[in-house]
């Protein structure tokens, strides 16, 4: 069993222990104490304790890696690569294995420019992906392997989990599959009902060189968030920022571990 969990077993134990002694008050703080670490390690891409994520890359360059999640989709995908040409920029999209089955031409088009495609589970449950058991985990990551591979588009063994929620399971079936968690180090929260103005706000103040970029396409505000790329991408031009695709050994969790930190 696994540190944080035996820990978490223990306050739960201790609890319960507690309230058997009669004292309910204090037995409620402690049952609940670590609940807020572990929703932490959920939601937040710096926390690793579940599972080591790549959040940043190696490089003497000023260079990000630019990720771009939840298509392909007909009204957003064609626009994106289109701007990614202009900028003589490359990214990876993080594909929904749902959309690929629907756009086939889609994912390999993606491939054909030069891009590279991850996998970003095969239904994008937001809401359920944090409670999935290792059954329904591994269908969502083999749901979208088998959607890309009928496509016949060659793809990353990357993996990132809607809207960046892990579960406890999710790093035995990665290790299983020889794949690595990417997450991001910036993000502007452009996904949501942001303004692509004020999202590339946030995430401007966020980027460096090596760093993971966290976008969107299609969804639903398909216009609003390829606003957001268009802007990103001006802004990484602008400030002399080349997106590359790094080498899956240059990857790293955190800043702390890069040469010049
Ligand atoms: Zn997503």
């Amino acid at each position: 069993m696994k540190l944080w969990l035996k820990v978490v077993l223990g306050f739960k134990v201790c609890a319960a222990a507690l309230w058997i002694l009669g004292d309910p008050h204090v037995a409620l703080i402690v049952f609940f104490l670590p609940d807020p670490w572990v929703f932490l390690q959920f939601v937040l891409p710096r926390q690793q304790a579940f599972r080591p994520a790549a959040t940043v890359f190696e490089t003497p360059r000023r260079e990000v890696w630019l990720t771009i999640d939840d298509g392909p989709d007909p009204k957003s995908t064609p626009k994106v690569l289109e701007l990614l040409r202009w900028h003589r920029a490359k990214a990876t999209f993080f594909v929904v294995g749902r959309q690929v089955e629907k756009h086939p031409e889609l994912a390999r088009q993606i491939v054909a420019e030069g891009h590279t495609i991850g996998n970003h589970t095969h239904t994008h449950p937001s809401w359920s992906f944090w409670s999935a058991f290792p059954s329904r985990t591994a269908a969502e990551i083999d749901g979208c392997v088998g959607a890309l591979l009928l496509a016949d588009a060659p793809f990353e063994h990357y993996f990132r989990p809607p809207v960046g929620v892990r579960n406890p399971f999710l790093a035995g079936e990665l290790a299983a599959r020889g794949m690595v968690l990417v997450l991001w180090e910036a993000r502007g929260l452009d996904g949501g009902r942001r303004a692509p103005a004020a999202a590339l706000r946030s995430i401007a103040g966020q980027i460096r060189p090596g760093g993971i970029l966290l976008s969107h396409e299609a969804g639903i505000r398909p216009e609003q968030r390829l606003e957001f790329v268009t802007l990103l991408l001006e802004h990484l031009s602008n400030e002399g920022y080349a997106c590359v695709l790094p080498e899956r050994g240059s990857l790293r969790q955190s800043r702390a571990t890069l040469p010049d930190a």
